[in-house]
């Protein structure tokens, strides 16, 4: 066949351990025999991350900025072991860290759906996306341990130097205390992120907070949501047949666990990391998510929701088998490659795309699968494949779709 042509360039952030491996078999067998690949290449893998202080990874998001689709390898985010390990200059922040902060977007995850791979919640029957702020609130809390006795208090202080003071407690014996803030222009940036999704994929919104308890912070989040919608948003929804609902966090777990799925759930900072790892492990595997940072300006970075998967990388240099899942990585290519044929008028590389995502699930439903998968499924004898097999199974059946 004649291979599908692009027009602009995906940014390829290459990355670390296995998932680096996986990224150029998925390039030889999955890619290149079909698609006439035109990518900007940054290299993230630590190595040359280091060889450059780091300025790769701020030329990477840079990229993204100008072509405005990227697609993301898993990168190792250097701790002090790391440091010694590839004898590292300086303990480097997290790739995700420095490209969402040039991004300042909002990352949506969704469970890949398999037959033979249940969610042990029965009655979705659809996959629920989490978009979850990726600023501030507790992860950017300042903390006191409290003694004894004595007086807490915010205070702000104006450029002016007047000064605000609200009480947090009198305290008669010890405690602990936290302030956390966030920004309006980030939230402003989250919600714009969640409505642009939700027009993306034709879903509804679904947005909570505790804002009955927390009567100024969460209510902020909650009135700029509702003011953005208003002024921007609430037209085009009503023409998609599309619908923004906000309720209280403790009511939208409620629905949540009766909902049939196929919406987007918007979760604050703390809330969105906790409920999506329930939604992925109760629909199986981290392996089996999609991962896209979107910002407010239009720009998407795909990636996989997980890490390097280190331990199976150790395998592999010890010339052992590894069976490593790459569907999450797979998918980060797709959804790259179908947002460039969106933006571009490429039909054919769309429906590449839509074609590629639906050759993973039918390999994996005719009961080909790595080990992750096989020990969770209701199939019936799996076939466990290792890591590049797996790999060219999805070749084969993707293969005689174009046959
Ligand atoms: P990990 O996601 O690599 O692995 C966590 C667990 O899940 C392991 O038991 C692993 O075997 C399993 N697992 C994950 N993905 C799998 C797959 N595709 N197939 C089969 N099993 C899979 O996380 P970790 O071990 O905590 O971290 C390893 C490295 O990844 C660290 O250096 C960390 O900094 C980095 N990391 C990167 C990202 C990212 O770039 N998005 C995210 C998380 C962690």
């Amino acid at each position: 066949m004649e291979k599908i042509k692009m027009t602009t360039p995906l940014v390829e952030m290459d990355g670390d351990e296995m998932t680096r491996i996986l990224w150029q078999y998925i390039k030889d067998e999955l890619l290149l025999p079909f698609v006439d690949l035109k990518t900007e290449y940054y290299d993230l893998g630590l190595e040359y991350r280091n060889e450059t202080n780091d300025k790769v990874t701020f030329d990477s998001a840079y990229a993204t900025q100008k072509y405005g689709v990227a697609v993301k390898c898993a990168t190792i985010t250097p701790n002090a072991a790391r440091v010694k390990e590839y004898n590292l200059k300086e303990m480097w922040k997290s790739p995700n860290g420095t490209i969402r902060a040039i991004l300042d977007g909002t990352v949506f995850r969704t469970p890949i759906k398999v037959k033979g791979i249940e969610p042990c919640v029965k009655n979705w029957k659809k996959p629920i996306t989490i978009a979850r702020h990726a600023y501030g609130d507790v992860y950017k809390a300042s903390e006191m341990k409290i003694p004894g006795p004595g007086k807490v208090e915010l205070v702000y202080t104006a450029e002016d130097g007047t000064e605000v003071r609200e009480l947090v407690h009198n305290f008669t014996n010890a405690g602990v205390v936290q302030g956390q803030h966030n920004i309006c222009k980030s939230i402003e940036s989250f919600a714009r992120s969640c409505f642009n999704y939700a027009l993306d994929m034709n879903q509804d919104l679904w947005f909570a907070t505790k804002d009955t308890i927390s009567k100024k912070y969460d209510h902020t989040f909650k009135d700029i949501f509702q003011d953005i919608y208003d002024a921007e948003y609430k037209e085009k929804f009503e023409a998609a047949g599309i619908e923004y609902f906000y309720t209280l966090i403790d009511d939208v777990v409620a629905r949540v666990m009766k909902a049939e799925g196929g919406f987007i759930w918007a979760c604050k900072n703390y809330d969105g990391d906790v409920m999506s790892d329930m939604i992925s492990s109760a629909c199986g595997s981290l392996a089996m998510m999609t991962s896209v940072l979107v910002s407010p300006s239009g720009v998407y970075e795909y990636e996989a929701a997980h890490g390097t998967v280190m331990r199976h990388y150790y395998k592999h240099l010890a010339g052992e088998e590894t069976s490593t899942n790459s569907v999450a990585t797979i998918f980060a290519w797709t959804g790259a490659l179908r947002k460039r044929g969106e933006l571009d008028n490429l039909p054919e590389l769309v429906k590449f795309a839509d074609n590629l995502e639906k050759a993973c699930i039918d390999t994996i439903e005719s009961g080909k699968m790595t080990k992750d998968l096989a020990l969770i499924t209701e199939l019936e004898n799996p076939v466990v494949l290792n890591s590049l097999d797996f790999i060219k199974a999805i070749r084969e059946t993707l293969e005689k779709m174009y046959a």
